[in-house]
């Protein structure tokens, strides 16, 4: 049965029992409201290591001021059943309080901020500090459940890359192990967020994936050109769709690539009703 810990010290003491008993630990850190994608990381991670960790956190420091962080499903009961569903050991949820306590100011407090190069693209660009707020909370849920393994999705592709990057820089003895995206039968990722589309809306979302898919099929038959893979992609996305990016990232370097030369990264992001949704793929 999956145990539910809302205190750190707490945590850090089953950490520390496992740990003496030579047990390894996976983490697999979300903001809950847990659906098949989280469930696919958390099966994964039963499988790889003794014990998993999956923390439920809706971390107020990667929001923006206008973004949705009061309105963020928050279904821990929920989340406690399907983490249990594929063995999870332990659902930490811990309050914004208990993670930084009760009067912090982002200004005050000790951030860990990801190289610049690697923040000022995709959803950096508009999301001026989430990355901070990201890289800050998985540091400190790394140094709280000292996993060795942590799984973190393809979707959220951006923050992989980060979160392997502040890894190797920053000397964490963890490995990432990275998972691939969960869609639904039509094609779109599976998101927390998709719960806020009504149906109508949710139909104007497949267009983000068709428009990946149909991109690589171009890719496939030969097409290089990253403009031209551009606009036959656009013209598969929805008219209600409003666009914030479609990029093509150089794996290499985290660049925008004009010809595709290497393993890249194609990232979309569109608001579809007030709705902001995330997608990728990726060519090689
Ligand atoms: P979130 O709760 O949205 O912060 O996500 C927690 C973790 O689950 C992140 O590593 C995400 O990339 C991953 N994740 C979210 N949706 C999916 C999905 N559809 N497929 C695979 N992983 C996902």
């Amino acid at each position: 049965m999956t145990t539910v810990i809302h205190t750190i010290n707490e945590l850090i003491k089953v950490i520390k029992d496992w740990k003496k008993a030579g047990h390894s630990v996976g983490l697999v850190p979300t903001m809950g409201a847990l659906h098949t994608g989280h469930a696919s990381l958390i099966q994964k991670s039963a499988e790889t290591c003794d014990k998993t960790v999956v923390s439920v956190f809706v971390n107020p420091t990667q929001f923006g001021i206008n973004e949705d962080f009061s309105k963020y499903p928050r279904t821990l009961e929920k989340d406690v059943e399907l983490a249990n569903t594929y063995n999870a050991d332990i659902v930490f949820a811990p309050s914004a309080e208990e993670m930084y306590g009760n009067n912090y100011n982002k200004d005050f407090m000790t951030l860990v901020c990801p190289p610049y190069d690697l923040v000022n693209k995709l959803c950096g660009k508009t999301r001026t500090g989430h990355f901070d707020g990201v890289a800050t909370v998985v540091t400190k849920l790394f140094n709280i459940a000292q996993p060795n393994y942590a799984f973190f999705g393809q979707k959220d592709a951006q923050q992989l890359y980060i979160i392997e990057k502040m890894v190797k820089d920053l000397n964490f003895d963890i490995k990432i192990i990275p998972c691939p995206i969960v869609r639904e039968e039509s094609g779109l990722a599976i998101s927390s967020r998709n719960q806020y589309l009504s149906e109508e809306e949710k139909l104007q979302a497949v267009s983000l994936s068709k428009a990946l898919f149909t991109i690589k099929k171009y890719f496939d038959k030969g097409i290089k050109d990253s403009k031209a893979l551009f606009d036959t992609g656009i013209s598969m996305l929805d008219s209600h769709a409003e666009l914030e990016y479609l990029d093509f990232i150089d794996y290499d370097n985290f660049e925008k690539t004009d010809i595709i030369k290497g393993k890249t990264l194609v990232a979309i992001c569109a608001k579809v009703g007030t709705t902001r949704l995330i997608d990728n793929i990726v060519l090689e």
